[in-house]
């Protein structure tokens, strides 16, 4: 049987708090059935309230939010079937951990029978299979984080949504709970929406990425396509690291262009949103795209200045004076030694045009 591609399905959804102010506007978003999908965006962008309309907290303004076909704006919360994993969702204090997983099922009135098995089978999903009796203050933060998920998905949720739950774990734990919750994900193909201001961690779990900004979806694509094929100036600034001309178009074509910099130069760049001469753009370059004297041939050369040099372990950082943009950043591998890396030194910068994106201006 095909999954179903609008398990969840936001339609024309707008948000007010005060009646004014629209935080979230006209939110079209579909998740298939079993897609790990995350919510990305900066403080502010309207992420968690989204979630707090399709858990049942926050009520659209406009708008209707389906879940497997059917409406839910009249559904109250536990009635939805969703799991929930917060940042400060804390467990219940007083109980143990198997009361916290007992919880949930208690209140959809499963009988004790299942209600242990469920429990043994979340524990040990989330490795902590023999924790049934601590309390959670005899727990480390990362075994409280994953109690929790264990919590969310206890009860077989249709739908797990996450706000970003590992922002209060240390950096190494916090990756290895990404690891563990995509695995989690892969192995019990549960729907997960996934909130996080944090693009690295939404580049490792998610399926797919929506990339919020000011209350709308900038980019919804998969990880690598919103890294490699920004849409905009704000998502190629918001993802990954990324160097920025900007100029006019004077040579409009509909698969290349010349883009005229302010130091006068042109660069032969990809026409993304631009479609005539005189238009103002940023044009957006991934720094791994430019080589340094290279052999091959690309339709960009130029010279520049190294301005810094920065070993990195397995690439080196440079970073270049070039057309006028003095943070240039390019990355070089250090497999490929390269004896003209050196502060000071004039080098040749080089990159194809197909992939020096004319975006909108910033
Ligand atoms: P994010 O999760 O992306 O940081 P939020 O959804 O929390 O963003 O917030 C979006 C906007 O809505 C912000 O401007 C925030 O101040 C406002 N906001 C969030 N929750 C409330 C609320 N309960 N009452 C009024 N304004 C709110
Ligand atoms: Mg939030």
């Amino acid at each position: 049987m095909s999954k179903n591609q609008e398990f969840v399905k936001f339609d024309k959804v707008d948000k007010s708090y005060d009646g004014k102010v629209l935080v979230v506007k006209d939110l079209n978003l579909d998740i298939a059935e079993g897609e790990f999908i995350t919510m990305l965006g900066p403080s502010g962008s309207g992420k968690t309230t989204c979630l707090m309309m399709l858990a049942g907290f926050e009520t659209p303004t406009n708008g209707e939010i389906f879940l497997d076909k059917n409406p839910i704006s009249n559904i109250p919360p536990h009635k939805r079937g969703i799991g929930m994993v917060f940042q400060n969702y804390a467990l219940f204090p007083h109980m143990t951990v198997y009361e916290n997983l007992a919880f949930p099922l208690k209140v959809r009135k499963i009988n004790k029978d299942d209600i242990d098995k469920k429990v043994d089978k979340a524990l040990s999903m989330v490795s902590l299979s023999g924790f049934e009796n601590r309390m959670p203050g005899q727990l480390s933060g990362g075994q409280q984080q994953r109690v929790a998920v264990a919590r969310a998905l206890v009860f077989d949720p249709q739908v797990v949504l996450m706000d970003e739950p590992l922002g209060a774990l240390d950096k190494n734990l916090r990756e290895s709970m990404q690891y563990e919750i995509k695995h989690i994900h892969e192995s019990i193909g549960v729907t997960v929406v996934y909130v996080t201001h944090d693009q690295s961690e939404a580049l490792t779990m998610s399926n797919r990425i929506a990339v919020f900004n000011d209350g709308k979806v900038q980019q919804l694509s998969s990880p690598d396509k919103l890294y490699e094929e920004p849409v905009n100036s704000f998502v190629a600034e918001f993802i990954g690291e990324n160097n920025t001309f900007a100029g006019e178009v004077t040579n409009f074509q509909k698969d290349q262009c010349k883009v005229k910099l302010s130091n006068g130069s042109e660069i032969i760049a990809n026409p993304i949103s631009v479609s005539s001469n005189g238009d103002k753009t940023t044009v957006s370059l991934r720094p791994e795209r430019a080589l340094i004297n290279t052999k091959n041939k690309m339709d960009n050369n130029f010279k520049g200045k190294i301005e810094e040099v920065i070993y990195h372990g397995d690439h080196t950082r440079v970073r270049i004076d070039l057309l006028g943009n003095k943070e240039f950043i390019l990355k070089v591998p250090n497999s490929s030694a390269n004896m003209d890396i050196k502060m000071g030194n004039e080098i040749n910068v080089s990159w194809n045009s197909h992939d020096a994106r004319a975006l909108d201006p910033k």
